[in-house]
């Protein structure tokens, strides 16, 4: 299973509808300082789950992961970010080779989510995600601090990380 496809429209910076297609393989996204590199991280984390307001998608209000505008271009009414996983390994515990989640929000602060385009209810998408080790909680996503605790943490500290996204500590209290 992998992320095949990345699409955002009207989300943060991302005012034109944007595909970034991510052949398997992909690693790395490049770009020069302010050019949107975190925002695709951010519309990553937020399609999986990330509350609107929250330390890693770094704003105040839901209001603010959508386009805001330039000279040239209106703001936009609504976000959304469509991701698109290859699933034909199967490693996602449903019956298609491929699925599209998607992750709307408007400006009243309404937000919904999609599965194969059918308007799904976030609880169950919730744990449809959990199941597929994608949670908000499950190290899908690690960012820069995380990246550097792996790196220069002591063995101890690594282990933590470790048996956190292996679901041993959970296991272990259970
Ligand atoms: P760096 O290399 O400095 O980390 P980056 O490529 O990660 O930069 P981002 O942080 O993803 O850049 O993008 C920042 C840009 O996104 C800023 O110019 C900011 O104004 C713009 N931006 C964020 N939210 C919105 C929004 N709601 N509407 C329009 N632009 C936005
Ligand atoms: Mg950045």
């Amino acid at each position: 299973m992998y992320l095949k496809r990345l699409e955002l429209a009207g989300f943060k910076s991302f005012g034109a509808r944007t595909t970034l297609e991510l052949a398997a393989g992909v690693t790395a996204i490049v770009g020069p300082n302010g050019a949107g590199k975190s925002n695709l991280a951010d519309a990553i984390r937020w399609a999986l789950g990330e509350p609107a307001v929250s330390r890693h998608l770094r704003g105040r209000n839901s209001a603010e992961l959508i386009f805001n505008g330039t000279a040239t271009r209106p703001r936009a009414s609504l976000a959304e970010v469509i991701l698109t996983f290859d699933n034909q390994d199967g490693a996602l515990p449903v019956d298609y080779s491929e699925l599209e989640l998607t992750r709307l929000i408007y400006r009243n602060g309404q937000s919904e989510y999609r599965l194969n385009g059918t308007r799904a209810r976030i609880g169950a998408v919730q744990q449809w995600l959990a199941q597929a080790g994608l949670g908000t909680n499950s190290y899908a996503v690690i960012g820069q601090g995380t990246v550097d605790r792996l790196i220069m943490g002591t063995p101890a500290e690594r282990k933590i990380l470790f048996d956190e996204a292996s679901g041993e500590i959970g296991r272990a209290s259970c």
